[in-house]
């Protein structure tokens, strides 16, 4: 069996008791060795086959886990953050699936998560945004026309920007032709819930400036919107005078 596990934003502990469970039994780890935490390779048990999937391609990835899988071996896919987001799990999955070949898949923490966490945020709040867009400029992997980061900040939403901390001042730019202003509250987050963590907030008019001062230009999240410092309207859902399906609200 194949078991493709989330891993979390970096801190060990934050994989899910499945996902450990799963890696402390496993005969084979290929892990992502760009992001994954190596500390998560010490739940491995003695005798574990470790790859950095770092420095190998599609083909002699999925050729570790045909051969594990011929002698009956049990291999964890280690990806990092949630394997859903640029985890590239699909196209290991449909080949996978042409082998006949059989794999399950446990979700982890994404690093917008944990990126949120480290600066105590909520992506959601009424009157503000009730919407978190993700996504990343354009980098050798293209991103189709119609998402263009531009056209997707028109909507002033909660943004999240993933892979894209070396192109802060085309992001910038890029982000002030939507809805934002220059004043429009941003931060990055580097390295979330690793110990090296570095939460800088900014503006969007200071975004590349911020980036740029604090030596941030990979492993990091861009986030943007009034989400990070505004004025909110208290949620329905814990408000004394609206009724839920548990519980009568009085006036
Ligand atoms: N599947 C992962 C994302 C992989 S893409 C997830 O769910 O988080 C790799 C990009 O994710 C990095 O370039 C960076 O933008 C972001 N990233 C991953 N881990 C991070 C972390 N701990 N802190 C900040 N950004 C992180």
């Amino acid at each position: 069996m194949i078991h493709f596990i989330g891993a979390g934003p970096g801190a060990p502990d934050l994989i899910t008791l499945r996902g450990a469970e799963l890696l402390k039994q496993a005969d084979v780890v290929i892990y992502a060795g760009s992001l994954v935490n190596p500390a998560l390779l010490d739940m491995t048990k003695e005798g574990c086959s470790i790859y950095n999937s770092a420095k190998m391609t599609l083909e002699e990835v999925l050729e570790v886990m045909v051969t594990a899988e011929a002698k009956g071996l049990d291999t964890v896919r280690l990806h990092t953050g949630d394997p859903c987001i640029y985890g590239a799990i699909r196209e290991q999955m449909d080949q996978l699936d042409q082998l006949g070949l059989p794999y399950d898949d446990t979700p982890g923490v994404s690093s917008f998560c944990g990126a949120a966490a480290a600066l105590r945020a909520e992506y959601t709040l009424p009157g503000v945004s009730q919407s978190v867009i993700i996504s990343r400029m354009a980098g050798r992997t293209p991103v189709p026309e119609r998402e263009r980061i531009a056209d997707l900040a028109r909507h002033g939403a909660s943004m999240v920007l993933f892979l894209s901390a070396g192109m802060l001042a085309d992001l910038q730019a890029e982000l002030l032709k939507g809805a934002y202003t220059a004043d429009t509250p941003a931060a990055l987050v580097y390295k979330a819930t690793w110990p090296e963590q570095k939460t800088v907030r900014c503006t969007l008019g200071t975004l590349a400036q911020a980036g740029a001062d604090n030596g941030i230009s990979k492993t990091a999240l861009v986030l943007v919107g009034d989400f990070l410092d505004t004025d909110y309207e208290r949620s329905k859902l814990y408000d004394p005078a609206f009724t839920t399906e548990f519980r009568e609200g009085r006036p």
